[in-house]
């Protein structure tokens, strides 16, 4: 019905086009997965078939656009990088935003019984996406080192320890908590009342504690991890300490990559009777703010 004296409205419409030649980064994050997690059971800080899952949505993403280049996951997020001559759906921002955060979030409900066959979907999980464009190579690295440092397992025990109330089991952990401050500073805080050194048997806030978690350095992060968790961070899976990295790889014919540890791998049927090398995603779990991965993949900030 173009003609109709309805089709005004359509004028209301206003396009959003993305600045061209610049580098997009698509962010999704899990809406409200303290308690999706929560009440999906996830073992804690870090649930590995719930990250798995979301490297398969992840992987999903990739297939379906050849313009992302890089994905990088932890916790409940993952961020897209789209290479800067990228030019699907005009580059409409919108459309961008909307059709790939929708296709994550059924891909990730389309294959959540492949990774938790025993925990059915009590409502369907919803993701929110946000696109931020960045002028040069110098900002993406930045951004993707931001985005690591904030994983790295800690960030995870971080939001736990915060979100904690009180009841008795969180109470010690409060106390782990504090204790693990005011040891560090016991001399010049003599008024605070501890036992062999580790607990502070008083009650703090919310915001206490918080400011306490973000200004622990990693050491003490590290105690906290195992106080709490009783997780030695050093023997904690890669995926755990560096997150998910996603990249295109050329393999060879019959090269056989167990990139996806999902049960769902269905790369390499794909390849037989190939005789080109082809690109293949892989899932690495590797150091993104050193040099050594940028240096070996120039092609990503190309
Ligand atoms: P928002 O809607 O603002 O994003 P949120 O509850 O999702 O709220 P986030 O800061 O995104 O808050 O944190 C995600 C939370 O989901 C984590 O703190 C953790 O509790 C939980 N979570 C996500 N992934 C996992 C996982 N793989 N294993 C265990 N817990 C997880
Ligand atoms: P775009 O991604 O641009 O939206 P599209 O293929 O979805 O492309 P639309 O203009 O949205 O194009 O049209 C949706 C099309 O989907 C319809 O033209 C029709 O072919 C099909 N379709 C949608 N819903 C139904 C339905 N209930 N029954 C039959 N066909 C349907
Ligand atoms: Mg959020
Ligand atoms: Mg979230
Ligand atoms: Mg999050
Ligand atoms: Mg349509």
């Amino acid at each position: 019905m173009a003609g109709s004296r309805y089709a005004y409205v359509r004028n209301f419409e206003l396009p959003d086009p993305l600045l061209p030649e610049t580098f997009m980064v698509l962010r999704l994050d899990g809406h409200s997965f303290h308690r999706f997690s929560d009440e999906h059971q996830f073992t804690k800080p870090n649930d590995t078939r719930a990250l798995a899952l979301m490297d398969h949505a992840a992987k999903d993403l990739m297939e379906q656009y050849p313009d992302i280049v890089l994905a990088f996951g932890e916790s409940d997020e993952f961020s897209f990088l789209l290479r800067k001559s990228a030019s699907l759906y005009n580059r409409r921002a919108s459309k961008i935003i909307s059709t790939l955060t929708s296709l994550f979030t059924s891909s990730y409900v389309f294959r959540w019984a492949s990774y938790f066959p025993d925990t059915p979907l009590k409502y369907p999980p919803a993701f929110d996406g946000r696109l931020v464009l960045y002028p040069s190579a110098r900002e993406i690295r930045d951004y993707f080192s931001w985005r690591q440092t904030d994983s790295s397992s800690l960030q995870p025990i971080t939001a736990e320890i915060a979100h904690c109330g009180a009841s008795p089991h969180q109470q010690l952990v409060q106390h782990n908590v504090l204790g693990l401050g005011a040891t560090r500073r016991g001399k010049h805080n003599p008024g605070a009342r501890h036992t062999q050194g580790a607990y502070v048997v008083r009650p703090i806030g919310k915001q206490t504690r918080l400011a306490l978690v973000q200004g622990t350095v990693s050491k003490e992060k590290h105690e906290i991890l195992f106080a709490r968790f009783q997780v030695n961070y050093n023997h904690l899976d890669a995926r755990c300490r560096k997150g998910s990295t996603l990249v295109r790889q050329q393999i060879e014919d019959g090269e056989k990559l167990t990139s996806m540890s999902g049960p769902d791998t269905e790369s390499a049927p794909r390849l037989r009777g190939r005789t080109k090398p082809r690109a293949q995603i892989v899932v690495l779990h590797c150091d993104l703010i050193k040099d050594e991965f940028w240096d070996a993949r120039p092609e990503i900030l190309s």
